[in-house]
C-alpha cells in the first residue's frame, strides 16, 4: 500500500532528471543555433540563455561575477594569475575610458596601467604573493620626492613570474600603505588605502603590471594578468595597417548579437612604453565582456569592417585586423571547448 502510494512520487524524480537533461541539451542546440544563424543582425533573445533581462542590468552596477580562481589559464598562453586589488562588492574593474595604452597627455606619454575608480579609504589588496619592494613616495623620482607623480606607491615582487621572467605588480596614488619595504605578503592581504596623491585628478587605484625588471619601460596590460570574472571572456586584438605598422587609437566595437550591447575601446596610442604581450603581440585588450556572439566593428577609412567572434568565459578571444586587408581569419588561440569552465 505504501509502495502503491510511493509510486508515482517516485516517477517524479526521473521525469524532472529528464526535463533537466532537455533543458540542457536544448540550451546546447540553441547555442549552435546561433552561431549558423549569425548573419541576423537582430536575433531574438534566448531565455534559456539569459534568464535576466538584459536591458534592465544597469552596467554601472558596483556587483559582478566572482572572479576564476587564479592561476587561471585555458591555454598556455594565457596568464590571469592575478586577482584583483579591490573585493568585488567594489567597483573592481579598470575604467573603461582609460585604459592601458590610452594617451591623454603628450604623445610619449600614454598610461602605463589601469584605473579603477573607488572613492579615497578603499582597502588596497595584494593581487598574488610576494615581497614588498617598495612602499611610499619618489617611486619614479626617488628620494621620496613629494612630487612623484605616482604618489604613495606600493610595489609587490611576486613569487612566480612568467617564461623565467619575474612580475612586479603596483600600486599608485595611495592615501596610506599598510606595509614596509621587504614584508612578505599573501593574496588578498590588505597593503593600503587608496587615495588621489601623486598625478591624479580624482580619487583612484592605478594598477601596473611589470614584468623582468620593476622599470616604467616593462609595463604589459593589466587586463590580460587579472582574473576574469566568471561567464566573462577577454578580446585581444593586433590591428596594423598593410604593412604591418601598429595602428593607434583605432576605434575598436564590440557589438553583442543578442543583446545589441556594444563595447568600444581603441588600440594603443603610442608605441612608446607600451609593450605587447610576448605571445599575442596586442594593441588591443577588452576584459569582462560577457560570454557570447559578437561582431568585432573596426571603421577604418571610411569601411566597416566586421567579424563574427564568440566570445568564450575565461578565455582570450583573439582577432587579427590587417587595414585595407581586412580580418585574417587565423584564429590558432582559441582554448579546446573541454577546456571551458562548466555549464558556459
Ligand atoms: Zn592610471
Amino acid at each position: 500500500m505504501h509502495t502503491n502510494k510511493l509510486a508515482p512520487l517516485l516517477l517524479i524524480l526521473p521525469i524532472a532528471l529528464t526535463l533537466l537533461l532537455l533543458a540542457a541539451s536544448s540550451q546546447t542546440v540553441t547555442a549552435a543555433e546561433i552561431i549558423t544563424t549569425s548573419t541576423d543582425p537582430t536575433p531574438l533573445p534566448d531565455p534559456l540563455e539569459n534568464p535576466l533581462p538584459l536591458t534592465a542590468v544597469d552596467p554601472q552596477s558596483s556587483w559582478r561575477a566572482p572572479l576564476y580562481p587564479v592561476p587561471w589559464a585555458l591555454t598556455e598562453h594565457d596568464h590571469f594569475f592575478f586577482q584583483r586589488p579591490v573585493t568585488v562588492d567594489n567597483v573592481n574593474w579598470p575604467l573603461p575610458s582609460y585604459r592601458y595604452g590610452g594617451v591623454f597627455f603628450a604623445p610619449d606619454v600614454p598610461h602605463t596601467g589601469v584605473d579603477i575608480v573607488v572613492p579615497e579609504g578603499t582597502p588596497v589588496l595584494a593581487i598574488g604573493d610576494g615581497q614588498v619592494i617598495w612602499s611610499g613616495t619618489g617611486l619614479l623620482f626617488g628620494d621620496n620626492d613629494e612630487e612623484d607623480p605616482y604618489g604613495i606607491a606600493v610595489a609587490i615582487k611576486h613569487d612566480f613570474g612568467w617564461e623565467n621572467k619575474p612580475l612586479f605588480s603596483l600600486y599608485a596614488h595611495l592615501s596610506e600603505t599598510k606595509v614596509e619595504k621587504g614584508d612578505y605578503v599573501k593574496t588578498g592581504d590588505l597593503i593600503a588605502l587608496s587615495g588621489n596623491t601623486g598625478f591624479s585628478t580624482a580619487p583612484h587605484l592605478h594598477l601596473e603590471i611589470r614584468m623582468e625588471t620593476n622599470n616604467y619601460y616593462q609595463t604589459y596590460n593589466p587586463e590580460l594578468w587579472l582574473a576574469p570574472s566568471q561567464g566573462n571572456g577577454v578580446v585581444v586584438g593586433k590591428l596594423t595597417d598593410g604593412a604591418g605598422e601598429m595602428l593607434l587609437k583605432q576605434e575598436v566595437i564590440l557589438e553583442n548579437q543578442q543583446t545589441l550591447e556594444e563595447f568600444r575601446g581603441k588600440t594603443y596610442g603610442s608605441i612608446f612604453t607600451v609593450n605587447g604581450d610576448p605571445f599575442y603581440q596586442e594593441n588591443f585588450a577588452l576584459s569582462d565582456i560577457p560570454a557570447g556572439l559578437y561582431k568585432v566593428r573596426i571603421p577604418y577609412f571610411g569601411y566597416m569592417y566586421e567579424l563574427l567572434v564568440r566570445v568564450q568565459p575565461g578565455a582570450v578571444t583573439y582577432f587579427r585586423y590587417r587595414g585595407l586587408m581586412g580580418f585574417s581569419d587565423f584564429q590558432p588561440y582559441n582554448p579546446r571547448p573541454e577546456n571551458l569552465p562548466e555549464g558556459q
